[in-house]
């Protein structure tokens, strides 16, 4: 199977950030084969998709998620996090079937399809389903079972939770042709005991797999733990032995220059969720300074009930100005470092050397953008026109592992009049 991207305006997302013109993509199967001038035997037998007024760059890699709160979006709004989470969420939550997970997943991956999104880092629960549906609609993720317990331990070899985790990650690493990738996540400090978080970490050793978990998110998590241990969150967490292996920390609003150094030194990386943590009144995280410092920073939307959408161009905007705005200084996370944390970094974060870049060898997760629109004219720069004028509807194009997903407003493997039906159904059960 061979597809050739014919003409486009190509922004690499390389080391160099090369921009190229009129340029041609070939795509063989599930990689990217060759770029620049084709010969007439690379494109033989190629289905030729004409990008002439189209940008084509990498698939955006959204790093905090939980894509079932679809069910949850707009139903509990302007509250913070602490009300939010325990009195709304979670006895929202509760309601929630295996079935119910598997249609929301699928209305997410719809949403992040059509905005560019080509992978996604999730924690959530009914494991089997988001895998079916991550499977089905053929997507890119990391999945994990999130997972809560105050019990002091430390004894959880029977905890139903954990073994949950320990099952998801046998079963479903490396599913669907490695389109599946799975992760161990404790979800907080806060909804985990000590000996629990080291109970998960120890599980996730065993089996040689990351860690996504919420770290520093509120600024009472950090009073918090600063009463109750006498440490940061991040402290805390380093000294349980966590960050001893590969890491996602989303949201680190609090984190102080000291922490950022010990994340520095394990090599975990930050995830920034500019929407949710200005619509739960979290906080700005330091970004800009963590960047400056050289930590890996990604870049998510958070669940689509504190966002309350999957558009990974809106979080790249608020990104490149929030930061300018609240240190009064234009100078800080430029256009480029925002486009950054959503490819490169991204992957990085992953541990995906192979996503983020259009480069031959990569895979072939691309994204299409039209140009054909008022706000992209004049084009003077590419990369600020993506970080400052584009929006997620500009997307036209989404393709994983050399797969066609989203085209021009048509979900080849989703079937939308099924999914919003069932997602009616599943509301009218939950919130009667
Ligand atoms: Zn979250």
């Amino acid at each position: 199977m061979k597809i050739v991207f014919k003409n486009a305006l190509v922004v690499t997302m390389n080391e160099t950030m090369d921009i190229l013109k009129s340029c041609d993509v070939l795509v063989e199967n599930d990689r990217i084969a060759a770029m620049g001038a084709l010969s007439p035997e690379q494109m033989d037998k190629a289905k030729v998709i004409d990008a002439t007024g189209k940008l084509l760059m990498p698939g955006l890699i959204n790093g905090h998620n939980h894509a079932p709160m679809t069910l949850l979006r707009n139903f509990a709004d302007d509250m913070n996090l602490q009300t939010w989470l325990f009195e709304h969420i979670f006895p929202a939550e509760d309601k929630f079937t295996g079935e119910d997970v598997y249609w929301a997943t699928l209305l997410g991956i719809m949403e992040m399809l059509a905005s560019g999104t080509t992978c996604f880092v999730d924690m959530y629960f009914f494991m089997d389903e988001m895998v079916k549906a991550v499977a089905e609609s053929g997507i890119r993720a990391q999945l994990s079972r999130g997972v809560t317990c105050n019990d002091a331990g430390p004894d959880f070899s029977q905890d139903k939770k954990l073994n949950e985790s320990i099952d998801f990650y046998k079963k479903w690493h490396g599913a669907a042709d490695g389109r599946v990738m799975g992760a161990f996540a404790p979800h907080a400090i806060y909804t985990c005991s000590g000996n629990y978080i080291r109970a998960i970490r120890d599980a996730a050793e065993k089996y040689n797999a990351p860690i996504h978990v919420h770290v520093d998110e509120t600024r009472v998590e950090h009073e918090d733990a600063l009463k109750n241990y006498g440490k940061t969150p991040v402290k805390y967490l380093y000294d349980l032995g966590l960050f001893d292996l590969r890491t996602i920390a989303a949201h680190c609003v609090w984190v102080t220059p000291e922490d950022r150094l010990l994340l520095k030194e394990k090599g975990v990386s930050m995830v920034h969720n500019p929407s949710s943590n200005l619509k739960l009144a979290s906080g700005v995280a330091p970004v800009a300074q963590a960047l400056e410092e050289g930590l890996n920073v990604m870049l998510g939307t958070d669940g689509p009930s504190s966002n309350n959408n999957l558009n990974m161009f809106e979080e790249i905007h608020l990104a490149a100005l929030i930061h300018k705005g609240s240190a009064l200084d234009p100078l800080l996370v430029n256009a480029g470092e925002a486009l950054r944390m959503a490819t490169v970094n991204g992957a990085r974060g992953i541990g995906r050397e192979d996503l983020g870049v259009i480069r031959p060898g990569n895979k072939a997760d691309l994204i299409m953008l039209d140009l054909e629109k008022p706000h992209f004219k004049p084009l003077h720069n590419p990369v600020s026109a993506l970080a400052y004028s584009s929006q997620g509807a500009d997307v036209c194009m989404t393709m994983v592992d050399g797969r066609i997903l989203y085209d021009h407003g048509s979900f080849p493997t989703l079937d939308r009049e099924k999914i919003f039906y069932q997602i009616d159904k599943a509301c009218a059960r939950i919130f009667s």
